[in-house]
């Protein structure tokens, strides 16, 4: 069993998690990626004893929603950039902001890459090289591509066999910030299994220094990117480790 310390006062207390890799197994196709049927149940019960249980990815928010498709959950998508909150939707001006450079870049190289996949997410791009012979000879023709386009307002990130460009002040850390200050939290536990989960861990870390009580998950695989377990609290290795830490949070309902 792993060890932390439980969240005495859940009404104070918000848990939040990665999609893809977390909760879900990585496909070779990720439109095929589906809910552990555990995880789905476990978090369920957790958003009708908790102050908010959130669901935060890089993908569109309403797919987010729709493959999540647990009611109440607090849906975060776009890295932060869309949130969805039963019916009540709220972009961040950011992202409105990049979306005609985004728009252009996909109009321009989709064509261009039958080794990749595109997946055109308005307020970000994803390029995926999972189905690439050669991984390396992939990532730098992808960031040749999009350093082309880059400008203030957008960064490049690397995920698990991914290129995302998007706006560059959003991540998920500023979803976590925002879920604290909406939810006036005194507690927040995320996981996650990539890159763009460190932001996460980074932000809980600025957090704790004003007192909020942050724990860091980390779940490992052969992908794990360099920083994610020095950035964590916590590591586990499997959804099954996963869904037991869910079943100890429940015991505090
Ligand atoms: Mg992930």
């Amino acid at each position: 069993m792993i060890k932390f310390d439980l969240p005495e006062n859940p009404k104070k207390t918000g848990i939040a998690t990665d999609f893809d890799g977390t909760i879900s197994k990585i496909r070779q196709n990720q439109a095929e990626a589906i809910i552990d049927e555990q995880a789905k149940e476990l978090l369920l019960k957790l958003s009708n004893c908790y102050r908010t249980v959130s669901i935060i990815s890089g993908r569109p928010v309403k797919q987010l929603a729709q493959t999540v498709d647990i009611k109440g959950v607090f849906y975060i998508g776009n890295h932060g950039a869309e949130y969805l909150h039963n019916s009540h939707y709220q972009l961040l001006q950011e992202a409105i902001d990049v979306e005609p450079v985004i728009a252009k870049i996909y109009s321009e190289q989709k064509n261009k890459y039958s080794e990749f996949d595109f997946d055109y997410k308005k307020y970000s791009l994803a390029i995926h090289y999972r189905r690439h012979k050669h991984p390396e000879e992939a990532e730098k023709k992808i960031k040749e591509l999009l350093e082309k386009y880059l400008t203030p307002q957008l960064k490049i990130q690397k995920g698990r066999m991914v290129y995302d460009i998007g706006p560059k002040n959003i991540n998920k850390g500023l979803a976590i910030k925002r879920l604290v200050n909406k939810y006036e939290l005194e507690y927040f536990l995320y996981v996650g299994d990539d890159r763009t989960d460190i932001d996460a861990f980074k932000q809980m870390k600025n957090l704790e220094a004003k007192g909020i009580r942050t724990i860091k998950i980390a779940l490992l695989s052969k992908e794990a990117p360099k920083g994610l377990i020095e950035n964590s609290d916590i590591q586990i290795e499997s959804l099954a480790q996963l869904n037991s830490l869910f079943r100890e949070l429940l015991k505090q309902c």
